[in-house]
């Protein structure tokens, strides 16, 4: 989409004049270069992907000039990250920490106070600190993206595999922070983190983990990436998803390389949802399973073609389930309802034996039919799935937003366990409420032993402001409705962080109590991301903030 005039100048941070704005701007740019800080007062510009502006949301659901930031910071060590926060101290100025903004449908680089400043880390800050090719592990600034790091493995020959999500430009450190996922078995990338260096809101680094303790004659501690709690209150899960501290170094864990092989099983009816997440949940929990499989609905193959919705239907309305089925039966997946991709790991012979046993689980399903990549034609997405679930960094799922003209995307991921019952409560809410707002439904189910992640991804048109109301709409209702069921959500695009938040309410919302005493005794001025995941700081409670 091309630029529009911006309507407003710089969109200053609350409760700041332009006069005292200016003035600590010189004093940031006095302190960090000229160059490093750059005003936000041009026209906005979504760019793509790869071109991701770090002004705004590049996917828009509100008004493309509401959740805009002042200026941008970009420091270049951790020692100038200090310096941003205490000048943010001393000018009362919100700042807010992004890697490199690829969270795409999740709020992409926008901070949720407008007018804040965003503290642009990637820029500078993108240097792979080090790769332990013996402890299989790497530590990373937050700049380095799931190619970088790949590359970096591939040019030393290490036998290693990084892990990387759907899409590989976003940072390695930013996607773990924010409890992101990968597909290979080491895909819960905040879990297989260890250590961080992090400058709290009142400008101190702190190392957690082994890193608390000196290496000998100054250096690093030797274990920092080979033993994750250490000694005393486990401390970095609260620097995740949180406001909490600014991460700027970060050690991670890596897989050795391994043989492989992906597949896909198709299931005729879409009645068999319930059945199939049954027949899942003990190969999960015995780990006959290697990585976190996906279970799409049909209409995903059509959608991961590359074409766009026109191209199989005229109409605007959703697309109706006999015209799938119609277009399914011409492709590969035949005329199927579900389809499930995993893959295993090992050598031949394991991998021979752990299919044995998957196909025969399956089999209690009528109609389901199993397909090796081998069976599938070169462009088929299967070979995609192979790439990801074996640590390669890829782009294909852009593809999904080929299916609408200026199309953005939100995700709506509730958890639910991983049994049948659960799991159509959700998808029947799912059915229900996209219906009545309008919008085709995308459900993936990343299926683990005990519970399962129900993403759907809601593909809207960020020029149509009816668009934009509608899929907001349908994300409230959709949070509020799965929340009176009992499912909440693991992760939301910034603007829907106060009301999922507000769902995780038990004993009178003691869980937000808790957190609040976090941040205000971490960050009495309230100076670092107000709002992000509903953690609002004492200055800005109860003042009409939450959404
Ligand atoms: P990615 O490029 O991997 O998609 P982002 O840089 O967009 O990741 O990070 C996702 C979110 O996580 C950001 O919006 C921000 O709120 C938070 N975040 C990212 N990096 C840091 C960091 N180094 N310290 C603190 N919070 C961070």
């Amino acid at each position: 989409p091309e630029s529009v005039p911006r309507r407003a100048d710089v969109r200053l941070p609350p409760d700041t004049t332009r006069d005292e704005f200016d003035i600590a701007i010189a004093a940031l740019k006095r302190d960090i270069g000229d160059d490093n800080v750059v005003l936000n007062n041009q026209p906005l510009v979504d760019g793509w992907y790869l071109e991701h502006p770090n002004t705004h949301d590049a996917f828009h659901v509100v008004d493309q000039e509401d959740l805009v930031c002042s200026a941008v910071a970009y420091p270049g060590s951790t020692g100038e990250v200090q310096v941003v926060v205490r000048w943010a101290n001393k000018y009362a100025i919100p700042i807010y920490p992004i890697s490199m903004g690829r969270n795409v449908g999740y709020g992409g680089t926008a901070p949720r106070v407008p007018g804040s400043i965003v503290v642009d880390l990637g820029k500078r800050m993108n240097k792979i600190l080090n790769i332990d090719a013996e402890n299989a592990s790497c530590v990373v600034e937050p700049g380095v993206s799931y190619f970088a790091l790949y590359e970096e493995v591939q040019r030393r020959k290490l036998p290693l595999w990084i892990d990387t999500p759907d899409l590989g430009g976003g940072s390695v450190l930013g996607n773990a922070i924010d409890r992101g996922v990968g597909y290979t078995p080491m895909g819960d990338h905040f879990a297989c983190h260890c250590g961080m260096e992090i400058v709290l809101p009142n400008g101190e680094i702190l190392r957690t983990g082994m890193g608390a303790m000196p290496g000998k004659n100054g250096a690093d501690n030797p274990t920092w990436q080979s033993f994750q709690p250490a000694y005393g209150p486990y401390s970095d899960g609260i620097f995740s998803q949180s406001n909490f501290g600014i991460v700027c170094q970060m050690g991670f864990w890596l897989m050795h390389e391994t043989g492989h092989q992906s597949y896909m099983i198709t299931f005729p009816s879409e009645e068999d949802f319930p059945d199939i997440v049954e027949a899942i949940r003990p190969l999960a929990q015995k780990r006959i399973l290697g990585n976190i499989p996906q279970l799409r609905h049909v209409v995903q193959e059509l959608n991961v073609t590359g074409l766009p919705k026109s191209h199989w239907y005229a109409g605007s309305s959703p697309i109706p389930r006999d015209i799938i089925q119609k277009h399914a039966a011409q492709l590969p997946c035949g005329d199927c309802s579900w389809v499930f991709y995993g893959t295993q790991y090992g050598d031949e012979t394991s991998i021979e034996t752990q299919l044995d046993i998957i196909r025969s689980a399956f089999a209690n399903i009528p109609g389901s039919r199993f397909f090796l990549p081998s069976d599938l034609p070169d462009d088929h997405y299967i070979h995609s799935r192979a790439l990801v679930c074996s640590g390669v960094p890829i782009l294909r799922e852009l593809d999904w937003l080929n299916w609408k003209p200026n199309a953005a995307h939100l995700f709506f991921s509730p958890i639910t366990p991983t049994r049948g019952a659960d799991a159509k409560i959700v998808h029947d809410i799912n059915i229900r409420l996209h219906k009545k707002y309008g919008f085709d439904l995308f459900p993936t189910l990343c299926v683990a032993g005990r519970e399962m992640h129900y993403i759907t991804n809601i593909i809207y048109d960020r020029s149509s402001n009816d668009e934009k109301r509608r899929v907001a709409g349908l994300m409230r209702e959709l949070i509020a409705e799965t929340a009176r069921e009992g499912y909440g959500e693991y992760r939301t695009h910034v603007l829907f962080a106060d009301q999922v938040a507000g769902t995780y309410n038990w004993n009178n919302n003691a869980l937000m109590r808790f957190n609040e005493t976090i941040k205000d005794a971490l960050d009495p001025n309230g100076i670092l991301a107000p709002g992000r995941n509903g953690i609002w700081p004492k200055n800005y409670r109860g003042k009409g903030w939450e959404l």
